[in-house]
């Protein structure tokens, strides 16, 4: 391996001084993947072919000596819920195991734009739904701090391939977490951009109204870098927005002195890890000795966000999952005899436990009895929870909280109880019912080793401030863990 767990700008720069080629970096990455990714799990597809083709364009255009674009040469993986075209994109799921889609997501052709080379497709939760990647049908992925614990989910591939080198950045998607969760588990920094920063158009849907995509890396900087690249505005996603994208490695330079960063009291209360916690008090401490001032808040109706969600969620993805019936894409049941049956018996041996257990939540909560008790009184919530944040943004410029309540947990430690699972999103799940943009930055380890992530929460499309406090805790921890 020519460069051991490398960053974006120092690929580019080993490839545009010709140091190195893409063609080998892509051999090199493959080969790493298929010795080291048996142990890990976090890769479901390679799609070698399509990454040679795209690191030869690469390869002649540095060869030719032309200025490279910002990710020339860039190995990178996609979690599997962004469709690839021509290569099979399954969304963790049986139902779609043999899908392969006719097109690119806006996302993963930006990146190849910008000379980006796919390696393959990164294992996830099953249509993203979880939080540990144990409701993968393809099997969980396990953490490279420690493989007998889970990486975190939905996005807990991206997370892990990033981890342990076998990509230098990675796609997920986030729901309720499922970037800056995994991310917080695996020791990696995972960027939520606002909703409607980044074009959904290939993203298979879970619940339209709360998807995002964003990057995994290894360091803000190349947070900073990959947003730019695939934020704004995309004609094939109306809900994308028009907003113009920053330069953002111009904001991580910038300094934190002066910064106003909210404490929300509701985020350290019971169910909070003492080790968590101490390290994330530590690096808040460490943000107020470079000059940022640290402001006690409040978001009063955080305590009814994890049922809120849960019930938003469910709803969107029962409506969302409608789609899968065996006739339009992917699994359909050899068992069925009439179109009826075909239907019934094709979701019920496509879909895992899980997914069921949502359409059914979803289905009962839109119900016409149920509506208003459930559905609608979740969507005044919401607001409520907005509001929150709109508050709090009144007096501070960010808010930095722990991202999850608990280091990475064992496999198999929540699996039979989805309370306790749901209950894992505590503090991730109000970013995306509010819109606002949220990252997790590593900030510390257990005394036995596991990475504690810091989660900043910021202004609508106000990433710029997010990863320049980011940038301020990497700093502070690259001093200390040394
Ligand atoms: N863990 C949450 C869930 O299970 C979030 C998932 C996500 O963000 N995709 O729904």
């Amino acid at each position: 391996m020519e460069l051991p767990h490398p960053t974006i700008a120092a690929t580019r720069a080993a490839i545009a001084e010709r140091r190195t080629t893409a063609t080998r970096l892509v051999e090199a990455f493959h080969q790493k993947i298929k010795a080291e990714d048996p142990e890990i799990h976090a890769w479901l597809t390679l799609c070698e072919e399509r990454a040679l083709a795209q690191a030869q364009r690469v390869d002649e255009r540095a060869a030719r000596g032309e200025a490279l674009p910002p990710l020339a040469g860039v190995p990178v993986g996609i979690k599997d819920v962004m469709v690839t075209k021509g290569v099979r994109t399954t969304a963790g799921s049986k139902i779609l195991g043999n899908f392969v889609p006719p097109y690119d997501s806006t996302a993963v052709a930006r990146l190849e734009a910008a000379g980006a080379i796919v390696l393959g497709k990164l294992n996830c939760d099953e249509f993203a739904m979880g939080s540990s990647n144990e409701n993968s049908a393809y099997g969980p992925v396990r953490n490279p701090h420690d493989k007998s614990r889970v990486p975190g989910g939905s996005s807990g591939g991206s997370a892990a391939a990033v981890a342990s080198g076998m990509a230098v950045a990675t796609l997920g998607s986030d729901t309720g977490g499922s970037i800056r969760q995994p991310a917080s588990f695996c020791g990696v920094v995972g960027l939520m951009p606002t909703y409607g920063r980044v074009s959904r158009y290939g993203l298979i849907a879970f619940a339209s109204s709360l998807d995002h995509i964003g990057p995994l890396t290894r360091t803000v900087r190349d947070a900073a870098i990959l947003l730019r690249v695939i934020a704004g505005r995309d004609p094939m996603d109306s809900t994308s927005a028009d907003v113009p994208v920053p330069d953002y490695e111009l904001e991580i330079a910038k300094p934190v002195k002066g910064l106003k960063l909210g404490v929300p009291k509701e985020y350290f209360g019971e169910g909070l890890d003492q080790e968590v916690r101490a390290s994330v008090e530590a690096a808040i401490a460490r943000l107020a000795a470079q000059g940022a001032v640290i402001v006690p808040i409040s978001l009063p109706h955080t305590p009814y966000a994890v049922p809120t969600y849960y019930v938003i969620a469910t709803a969107e993805a029962s409506a969302n999952l409608a789609r899968y019936d065996g006739v339009r894409y992917g699994y359909r049941s050899p068992q069925a005899h009439t179109l009826a049956e075909m239907y019934r018996r094709s979701r019920d041996e496509g879909f895992g436990a899980e997914v069921k257990r949502r359409i059914m939540l979803g289905t009962y909560a839109l119900s016409a009895g149920y509506y208003d008790a459930y559905y609608l009184k979740a969507q005044k919530v919401r607001t409520l929870l907005a509001r929150d944040f709109e508050t709090a943004f009144q007096k501070v410029d960010a808010i930095v909280t722990p991202t999850a309540p608990t280091p990475a947990f064992k496999i198999g430690e929540k699996t039979d109880d989805p309370l306790a699972m749901y209950l894992a999103d505590i503090y991730t799940v109000t970013g995306d019912l509010a819109g606002v943009p949220g990252i997790s930055v590593p900030c510390g380890t257990t005394r036995s080793g596991l990475p504690i992530g810091l989660q900043i929460l910021g202004r609508h499309f106000d990433e710029g401030t997010v990863l320049r406090v980011a940038q301020a805790v990497e700093d502070s921890a690259n001093n200390i863990l040394g």
